[in-house]
């Protein structure tokens, strides 16, 4: 049976973004992952129970806490969505996530440092982190080719 896929709803047209809107990607692969009923869709901060559009939030760098710009402090949801994001993953036995680049929730490697000025730092967010955790091989929206390189080892 084919192998699943989890992936962040956003880049899949969902409008789960914080500004209401979505990030789709309309990539050949994707369309046929989705025919072949491969893709699991979640958005870890929609399953945290934060709604749609939301303020903007980051994780503060070197702290395992995350803000949006109103100087509120989101960490619970975050956590409890990628709780369940990883849960989802397990359930559905994915051999991979395809996650959104640097969101503080979806981000591989490089996400925004807490203070909302458009700094980089080298981190994950915090469902990218819980899955790596779980051994869950994951690659962002800009590393398609190592994704269809990782299935096509899986599936050899
Ligand atoms: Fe997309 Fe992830 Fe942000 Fe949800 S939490 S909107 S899936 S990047």
């Amino acid at each position: 049976s084919s192998e699943k896929i989890l992936i962040s709803a956003c880049l899949m047209g969902e409008n789960v973004k914080y500004d209401g809107g979505n990030n789709a990607l309309h990539v050949k692969i994707l369309e046929q992952w989705k025919d072949e009923g491969r893709l699991v869709l979640v958005c870890p901060e929609v399953l945290g129970g934060l709604s749609t559009p939301r303020h903007p939030c980051e994780v503060v760098h070197g702290e395992n806490r995350v803000v949006n710009t109103q100087g509120e402090d989101v960490t619970d949801a975050f956590l409890k969505g990628a709780g369940e994001a990883l849960l989802v993953a397990q359930k559905q036995s994915v051999c991979m996530a395809i996650l959104k680049a640097r969101s503080p929730s979806c981000g591989k490697d490089v996400i925004y440092d807490g203070t909302f000025s458009h700094t980089h730092v080298r981190d994950s967010g915090f469902t990218c982190k819980a899955l790596q955790k779980a051994g869950i091989t994951v690659f962002s929206e800009e590393e398609f080719v190592e994704a269809e390189a990782f299935l096509r080892a899986k599936e050899a």
